[in-house]
């Protein structure tokens, strides 16, 4: 004879906009049964499910928003949401961080993403790239501040990570843009701020300092110059500003003729 409580209890989960993206095609969009084994934390659960805690900012257990710790009791509907853009979000109780304002985000970025981390120090912002990192030390640098972009859902889900975002595209532009998007950065872009190699702030050089380090024209037509104090390469708004349009163009272009989703 089997007793009640013998018999597999399940919660149902719901996962909103793209947050779909972690899981399998045939159940994105629709409630999932997942079989409950004990009361674990929700935030377990929702990462069994495939999507990584830093990708969820507000988790609804029965219509009510709970953090990542509450427990899951057979037969409690879940909802999971995305970072959204709100004006107000009053009261709520958010299971993630809330948003960064966008001038105070930095970044991490795994050993795949050497392309997006010199774009985003090309659009200003405080971004290292740890070459041959261990996960410990990408995932302590995400837990000590910054956001960690990542193609590794593994890291992603790392508890250690509080902010962070899996990058979707593999091409690097669109990378960008999936990036600007996410963390609200069009907005804070500083282009000709940082050394795209050192990722320090540059700092004023003399312009006659200039002359013969740079081509004649370039140094006829730039009154400002800046240096990189640990590398001391030199940079000019035009390096950083052309580079940055022709790239946001490319990104722009790809989106309006791609056929990507
Ligand atoms: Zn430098």
């Amino acid at each position: 004879m089997r007793g009640m409580e013998d018999l597999p209890a399940f919660v149902e989960l719901r996962a909103y906009g793209p947050l779909n993206d972690f899981l399998p095609g045939p159940l994105r969009g629709r409630p999932l049964r997942r079989r409950l084994y004990g009361t674990p934390a929700v935030k377990d659960v929702i990462e069994a499910a495939g999507i990584p805690h830093p990708e969820v900012q507000l988790v609804c257990v029965n219509g009510e928003p709970v953090g990542f710790g509450q427990r899951l009791q057979p037969s409690d509907r879940v909802a999971v949401y995305p970072p959204f853009r709100t004006v107000e979000l009053g009261p709520v109780l958010l299971a993630g961080p809330p948003p960064l304002p966008p001038d105070e985000a930095t970044f991490v970025l795994d050993g795949h993403l050497g392309r997006l981390a010199a774009y985003l120090r090309l659009s200003g912002f405080d971004t290292l790239y740890p070459r041959d990192a261990a996960d410990d030390e990408l995932a302590g640098l995400a837990g000590d501040g910054r956001i960690l972009l990542t193609r590794d859902l593994g890291l992603l889900k790392r508890s250690a990570v509080v902010r962070g975002a899996f990058v979707r595209s593999d091409r690097p532009s669109e990378q960008l843009i999936e990036t600007f998007r996410r963390f609200d950065l069009a907005g804070a872009v500083r282009p000709f701020a940082r050394c795209l190699t050192c990722n320090r702030l540059l700092e004023p050089a003399d312009r006659e300092s200039a002359r013969e380090l740079v081509p004649p024209r370039v140094f006829r037509e730039q009154a400002e110059f800046r240096r990189c104090p640990a590398c001391g390469r030199l940079f000019w708004r035009g390096s950083h500003v052309a580079r940055m349009a022709r790239l946001l163009q490319r990104a722009v272009e790809a989106a309006n003729g791609g056929a990507g989703g």
